[in-house]
This record gives C-alpha cells, structure tokens and sequence, in this order.
C-alpha cells in the first residue's frame, strides 16, 4: 500500500508554503498508526516480552497489569495512635478516657478483642482489630501525667468514626487494573507492581532504532580536522535522547555526501531498524539529492516546516527490501545540532513512544513568566532555549540562555526547558506568561 496520503510533500500547499508544527504532527501520528496496524494484522509474535521488574523502567507494558489482591489487604491503621470502637464520639469537648490494653506493630497484629472503654496502641500500618473502627493519632490526646498509667484521654470530637483507618481495597480491588497497558512505566509503577508481588511484566519490545550522520565535512572522534571539518556531533545528542527511552540504538556512523553511499548506507541501516533517524542532507541546496534516493526506497516527503529552528526535514517510510515486508520509519532531520533536538522533541520521540505501544506520547508543558522580552514572528513555532527558576514572589520564571542561533549548541547545554512560543503568536513582553517544556522528568 502507499502511505503518500499521509506524506504531504506531494500537495502543492506544502511544497509552496510551510508546513504547520501541528500538521506534521498528524501526518506522523497518522503513519505511525499505519504501521501499527500492519504490523497487527501481521500479528508479529516478538512484539511482546516478559521481562523481571527491575528491568522494566521507562518500557512500555503491553497488557493491563491486573491486580491480584486488595489493596490494602486489610483494614489497617493510617498512623500512630490509639484504636477503638468509635461509639464513644460526639461533638463536644468532653474528654473521652479508654485504657490501653496492647499494642499493634505493622507486621506484628494484635490478637485480642477490644472491650467497650478500652483501646489499643496501634503503628502505622498495623491491622485494625476486628472490633475496632477508629484511630485517634497519636498528637491528638491529652498530655499523660505518669499516674495515668494506662490510660488515655481525648477530646469526643478530635476526630470523627472512622477516621485515620484504610480500609481494605480501598486504593485497589483484586482483579481490577492496577496499571492500564501503554503506560511507559516509571519508578512508582515498579513499586505499584511490587507492592502486588508482581516481578515479571509484560513490556512491548525495544524498538530498534539506527542513526547516521551525513556530510562531506563531518568527522569522528578521535580524527584530525581538516580545514572546514567539524566533529560529528549529531550522533551524540541523538543517542543521549535515545537512551532515555530505553530503545536498541544501531549506530551506523558517518555518511559521505555522495548518492551511491547514501544510498547504500540507508537501505543497510533501515532493514536493521524499525526507525531511521538520520541528520543532515536535507536542507534546500542538498534535499534533491537525498529525494532522488528515498524516491527509490520508499515514501518520504521533504519538509518545509513552520518553525524555528528546524524548517527542513524529511518523513516517511522506507522498504529496505524490495518485496519484503519490512517498513522502516524515516526521519530525515536537519543537520544543524540544536534543530536535530528540538525536532527530536517535537516530533520524534512522541511517535518513537506511539510506535512502540505508549498511549501517553505528549510531555507535559508548563507555564512560566518571561523575565525579559523575547521577539518573535508570528506565523511559525518557536523553540528557545532557557532556564527555568522562581522568582522572589515565588513564580515561576525563565530566562533565555544567550544567543539563540540554530547551530549554537551550547545554548541547548546550558538550559533547561524550551520556551516554545506558538505559531500565531507575535512578540513577547517581560512578565508575560509563556509555554515552558521542561528536558527532564523527575520522577
Ligand atoms: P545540512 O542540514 O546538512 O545542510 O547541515 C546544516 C549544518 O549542520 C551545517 O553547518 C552542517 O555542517 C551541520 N551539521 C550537519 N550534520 C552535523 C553533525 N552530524 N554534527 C554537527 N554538525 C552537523
Ligand atoms: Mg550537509
């Protein structure tokens, strides 16, 4: 089948124009889909794998997680304090007294029965006695004087029948889903399926993604520069975004600005991978060399995107193998290092996490307020980079990081969010609210 709906090079409004952020994002989202589909009816049998907990952080569970048990497993106790048969409340001050009979640890329950007028010391944690409804916390009695022995005091409405008391199944009932599947899982799912003894899950498996470089002027670590040589940086920053999504990286170096090794280099890298991801060769004055090859190999429209920095770049679908089933997913990004990752942010790494099963693909954005102006075009999408902080108010703030320039990747280094400023907005004024992505997630 031909994907070339999906791949609006081939209309002349994007040929002509340029591309909205937001409609290169549907075209991909909407291959990506394709490709799911096709891959279902294939009904591949590797796609799924059952891996142990603690190799599951940031994959993708294939299959809700359904809990076996209630959780808690029984009514238990939500602080240190005193259980008891909440009858003896009601709404005025006087003080209720209750003899202490025992103690319950978490782990270590109590076995005997609470009478009418006693209680019973209880740890957070700790099973309620079957008797027993109500904990009153610990800071919330009276002060003992050493000849009250055993006893303790409180005031009737300090707290309410029932509280500080978690019932059984109440965060989760067994058989319902303690995790629903697509979820890139992070550190508290992997403590959520612990706390269900849980250790293996079923994660969707890696996705295999090859990267490659390509220019005449580039060079490896390690060479000598010649005049007009720069380091390969490209495939640096690319394999750090990858790495934080836990994919097989297939690093297939550098590539010569000549047809016949391009041509070479992307079939070998794309029946290797699922995704392609190269940079560079697709700006105007080297595209038509690079369309002329991917004409060959598949289905891929060249860009002129709505935005800044990252205006050119390539997306389709490539068949490495004529014949063969094998589709891999091209993104021809540009060269220049801080439009490879603002384009990664915006456009790849969402469909790398939708090709791979993820139902949550967008990060989150932010809001925070301009210390300073910032200028800005109205009719593209703006990715600048900044520092995140708080202001003395305690609002949050950001600043941008130097000068902005597409190839300047120190200004990427040094920050910590984009500022991303929208298509249609015009100039920004200081103390305005804009739209903040911050790099890293936290939890
Ligand atoms: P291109 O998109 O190939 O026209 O490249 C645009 C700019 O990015 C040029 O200045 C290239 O030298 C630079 N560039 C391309 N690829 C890389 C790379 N892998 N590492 C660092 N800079 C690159
Ligand atoms: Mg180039």
């Amino acid at each position: 089948m031909s994907n070339l709906k999906h791949i609006p090079s081939s209309d002349p409004i994007y040929t002509s124009g340029s591309l909205h952020v937001e409609q290169a994002r549907i075209a991909i989202s909407d291959l990506v889909k394709d490709l799911i589909t096709e891959s279902q009816k294939r009904g591949e049998s590797d796609a799924i794998e059952c891996i142990a907990l603690d190799q599951a952080i940031n994959r993708i569970l294939a299959k809700d997680l359904l809990s076996p048990i209630d959780v808690p497993v029984a009514d238990n106790s939500a602080m240190d304090g005193f259980a008891f048969h909440g009858d003896c409340l009601g709404n005025s001050e006087d003080l209720v007294t209750l003899k202490v009979v025992g103690t319950a640890y978490a782990g270590k329950p109590y076995e005997g029965v609470i009478a009418s007028g006693e209680c019973l010391k209880i740890m957070t944690g700790a099973l309620m006695p079957s008797n027993c409804d109500t904990v009153i916390p610990q800071e919330f009695t009276e002060p003992q004087s050493p000849s009250d022995g055993t006893l303790v005091s409180f005031k009737q409405n300090r707290v309410k029948r029932g509280e500080n008391r978690r019932l059984r199944g109440e965060d989760l009932q067994s058989g319902k889903p303690a995790i629903s599947a697509g979820r890139l899982l992070r550190p508290s799912d992997l403590g959520l399926a612990a706390s269900l003894g849980i250790s293996e899950l079923q994660v969707h498996r890696k996705l295999r993604v090859a990267i490659l470089s390509s220019g005449d002027e580039l060079r490896r670590l390690g060479q000598a520069l010649e005049a007009g040589n720069i380091y390969d940086s490209n495939r640096y920053s690319l394999i750090g975004l990858l790495k934080r999504l836990d994919l097989e990286i297939i690093d297939c170096g550098i590539v010569r600005d000549d047809p016949a090794s391009l041509k070479v280099a992307f079939i070998d890298a794309a029946s290797k991978a699922d995704v392609l991801i190269s940079s560079g060769g697709v700006s105007a004055g080297e595209a038509d060399f690079t369309k002329q090859i991917m004409q060959e190999l598949g289905d891929v429209g060249f860009w002129k995107i709505a935005m800044r920095p990252g205006r050119p770049m390539a997306f389709g679908m490539l068949r490495p193998t004529q014949g063969a089933n094998h589709k891999t997913l091209f993104f021809g990004l540009p060269g220049n290092p801080v439009a490879v990752m603002v384009t990664f942010y915006q456009f790849v790494r969402s469909a790398l996490l939708q090709l791979n099963g993820a139902s949550q693909t967008e990060p989150p954005l932010m809001h925070a307020i301009a210390e300073a102006p910032i200028r800005k075009r109205p009719g593209r999408t703006e990715y600048q980079r900044a520092i995140l902080g708080r202001g003395s108010d305690g609002k949050p703030t950001v600043k941008l990081t130097g000068s902005q320039g597409a190839g300047i990747l120190r200004s990427m280094s040094e920050a910590n969010c984009f500022v991303i400023l929208s298509h249609d907005q015009g100039n920004v004024a200081s103390g305005d609210w804009v739209d903040v992505a911050l790099f890293d997630g936290l939890l």
